[in-house]
């Protein structure tokens, strides 16, 4: 089976720059802010040691991208991948500046990893890794300046590791001031209520916004999910919810098929099983991974990786509606084919955005001393997701444009107006 890959023509970078590009010309951005957020404030890369079982060393690659910081401290995640490189930091870094500014939210944009593939480690290995990445990148993160989060690969117990790590170099009496470092902590650690399944639950949330605009419902549509891990499931679960029917699977170990629905509980319960793949999954058909997106269903759900609905495969698909899950699934040339098709593509800035408000909500947590429930949280977060629809709504007809373009001028005057107002130092 053919894998498929992150970066194929076109760069993530280039990817989020021509999108940039596109808003700025059409909404006449100051000549001075766009020279200062077409490139990222600070790229930092380290190179640090770890000892591994075998008692051999190993040097591994760590990256952290500081998009933009006018709006408030920079936030994004951290992934694990083969992929990450500085490329894909910038990339992504760049577009939690326009998810956070979109949201409200009081952050600029960031984003790191590390260049490994955590299934060749074991988990004190993979500690290991966390807590000497979290040691290497020391105060360039901090709560009141660079706050990480699970992404690709990461999980709330490393989140758990990266807040120790951080909070252990603090003097006794600081330590616990330290807590929100990091957001996406399991509960018991200071974690929130509900932030596991945030991300998945707001691409739900913006595909129920989007199926009341189009006077329609998801009930009983179809749909296929590419990427079964924490947004993939977790969508899936608020999809069946809402009644809609879960027809193809697409994860790194292949792709599969089935039209009568898969079960969305009985496939993860598989999957928890099976080393985290969804492969040979008894009750749906294999598929060559090159067919997935040409499979027949009303709604496409990438929640994997960046630039997968390429111009390779972008005639195939016959969905109605993209929802965004992942960051940059859609690369521009493709995007441009299925404007110009009228399907709708509810753009990733703000549809995987439930992630990154859920974090904001922990950081509150943490910072005020709060313990909020689940219920609170997703009430929160569904208000906030309504808001940022219709803000998308109302910039598209304004500015006569797509969504994508509306939602990154809509997050790109924000950041406009904080720099008009404040001037330039010195
Ligand atoms: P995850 O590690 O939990 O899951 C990733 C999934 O993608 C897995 O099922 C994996 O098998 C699959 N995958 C990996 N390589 C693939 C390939 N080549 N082809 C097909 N599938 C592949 O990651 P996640 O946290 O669910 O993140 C998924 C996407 O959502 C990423 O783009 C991430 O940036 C974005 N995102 C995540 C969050 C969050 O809160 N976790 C928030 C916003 C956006």
């Amino acid at each position: 089976m053919k894998p498929l890959k992150e970066v194929k023509k076109m760069g993530m970078y280039e990817n989020v720059m021509l999108q940039f590009n596109r808003a700025a010309d059409l909404m006449n951005l100051n000549p001075s802010v766009r020279k200062i957020l077409a490139i990222p404030n600070t790229e930092i890369v380290v190179n640090f040691p770890v000892k591994l079982d075998n008692g051999s060393v190993e040097v591994f690659k760590g990256y952290r991208v500081q998009h933009n910081n006018a709006l408030g401290p920079y936030k994004g995640g951290l992934r694990y991948h083969e992929t990450v490189d500085i490329d894909a930091a910038r990339a992504l870094a760049t577009w939690m500046t326009w998810k956070t500014s979109l949201a409200g939210l009081p952050y600029g944009g960031g984003k790191g990893g590390v260049q490994i593939n955590p299934k060749l480690f074991s988990n004190s290995e993979l500690e290991r890794i966390t807590r000497r990445f979290t040691y290497a990148l020391g105060d360039n993160i901090g709560p009141e300046h660079d706050i990480p989060a699970p992404d690709v690969n990461t999980t709330p117990q490393m989140m758990a590791w990266i807040a120790d790590t951080y909070m252990s170099t603090k003097s006794t009496n600081e330590r616990t001031k330290h807590a929100h470092v990091v957001t996406g902590k399991p509960v018991s650690a200071g974690g929130l209520e509900g932030r596991d399944r945030a991300t998945g639950f707001g691409v739900v949330i913006a595909l129920k916004e989007w199926a009341k605009h189009r006077n329609t419902s998801l009930r009983g549509k179809s749909y296929i999910l590419q990427g079964f891990g924490n947004v993939g499931y977790w969508a899936s679960v608020f999809m069946q919810k809402n009644g809609a029917i879960l027809v193809g699977v697409q994860d790194a170990s292949g792709s599969i098929y089935n039209e009568q629905g898969i079960d969305p509980e009985n496939l993860h319960q598989y999957m928890s099983e099976n080393r985290g793949f969804i492969k040979d999954y008894a009750l749906a058909n294999a598929l060559p991974n090159e067919m997935f997106f040409g499979l027949n269903c009303d709604i496409i759900i990438p929640a994997a990786l960046g630039n997968q609905i390429t111009e390779d495969n972008v005639d195939t698909i016959k969905a109605s509606v993209i929802a965004e899950g992942a960051n940059g699934p859609t690369d521009t040339s493709a995007n441009d084919i299925l404007i110009s098709k009228n399907v709708d593509i509810i753009p990733d800035i703000y549809c995987n955005s439930g992630g990154v408000i859920a974090s904001y909500f922990e950081w509150l947590q943490n910072r005020n001393g709060e313990m909020w429930t689940m219920e609170e949280v997703l009430e929160k977060l569904e208000t906030k997701m309504k808001v940022s629809f219709k803000k998308i709504l109302e910039s598209a007809s304004k500015y006569n444009t797509d969504w994508r373009t509306a939602a990154f001028i809509e997050a790109i005057a924000r950041v406009e107006q904080a720099y008009l107002q404040r001037g330039i130092f010195p």
